[in-house]
């Protein structure tokens, strides 16, 4: 009647097929006898199952296309009427990661060879994953080789996505009033291109306008950061000019940050060094 899953008998060993017996089938180093893949290529993708829930939550953040690399940075911009054109790639990468999980979900625990298995009822995606990860057998299937360097694909373009690069950072919005959406650049980046508008703008431009807002706004940052957008502007400033005003009274912290470090107002400091630089 129903022909057994193969892959999970215990039948299937070295004396049957010596060739293949104890080879992973990922890596071709040594493995346990009657598994078809090794230890450490089993961790790492039990390693990739077990972070996909947080992956895929990273992953729905990023469906806003004004959410952008460094978004818990001070650099961060929030506008109240801020564009959220969806990134329709996320979307589509979002599908791709739920079916691979039904996918291998079906292999795992769908009774095989049975007319009513498309019409099983499939569970939530992390609980999908959860029964994935735990599950036994995933060393036996005699498919894993394919099935492994699928996930690594996967793996691989969902942190291409979530896992930010630390040069790229947030630099300000788009200079295109209609558009306006938070632009991130490599660390010493010339000229930044706008991802939705299209538009080709100087680094530098984008920061002078990230400058203006922050001072209207009377949005406050460590000395640090206060210098290093002033530099990134064209002013000459660094941390300890900062600190020295503070000292001689000329400047005061607006607050403090949650690693206790003063936080000075951009508009202040600007005030300080159009001042100092007038003299
Ligand atoms: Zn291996
Ligand atoms: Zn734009």
């Amino acid at each position: 009647m129903n022909e057994p899953a193969n892959e999970s008998q215990p039948t299937q060993t070295n004396q049957n097929n010596p060739a293949l017996a104890g080879m992973c089938q990922v890596c071709g180093g040594e493995c346990r006898i009657q598994a078809t893949m090794c230890d450490k290529c089993e961790n790492t993708l039990r390693g990739w199952i077990h972070d996909y829930p947080i992956w895929i939550h990273a992953l729905r953040e990023f469906l806003d296309s004004t959410a952008h690399y460094g978004g818990h940075q001070p650099g961060r911009v929030n506008l109240p009427s801020a564009p959220t054109p969806i990134r329709l790639s996320v979307v589509d990468h979002l599908q791709e990661i739920e079916d691979a999980v039904t996918a291998l979900w079906c292999r795992l625990y769908a009774p095989p060879a049975m007319p009513w298995a498309t019409s099983i009822a499939v569970p939530p995606i992390v609980d999908m994953l959860k029964a994935c990860w735990s599950c036994q057998r995933l060393n036996r299937l005699p498919d894993i080789g394919l099935i492994w360097h699928d996930w690594q694909r996967l793996a691989r373009k969902t942190l291409a996505i979530i896992d930010v690069p630390p040069s790229r950072h947030g630099i300000g919005r788009c200079l295109n009033p209609l558009c306006g959406v938070e632009l991130s650049a490599e660390v010493g980046a010339v000229s930044v291109d706008c991802p939705v508008c299209g538009n080709t703008y100087r680094v530098v431009d984008v920061r002078l306008g990230f400058l203006r807002e922050c001072i209207e706004s009377g949005r406050a940052f460590t000395a640090g950061e206060c210098a290093e957008l002033l530099r990134e502007c064209g002013f000459q400033c660094n941390a300890n000019t900062i600190r020295s005003w503070r000292k001689r009274g000329r400047l005061q912290p607006a607050g403090e940050n949650e690693k206790g470090r003063p936080l000075y107002r951009l508009s202040d400091v600007h005030r300080q060094v159009l001042r100092r630089d007038s003299i």
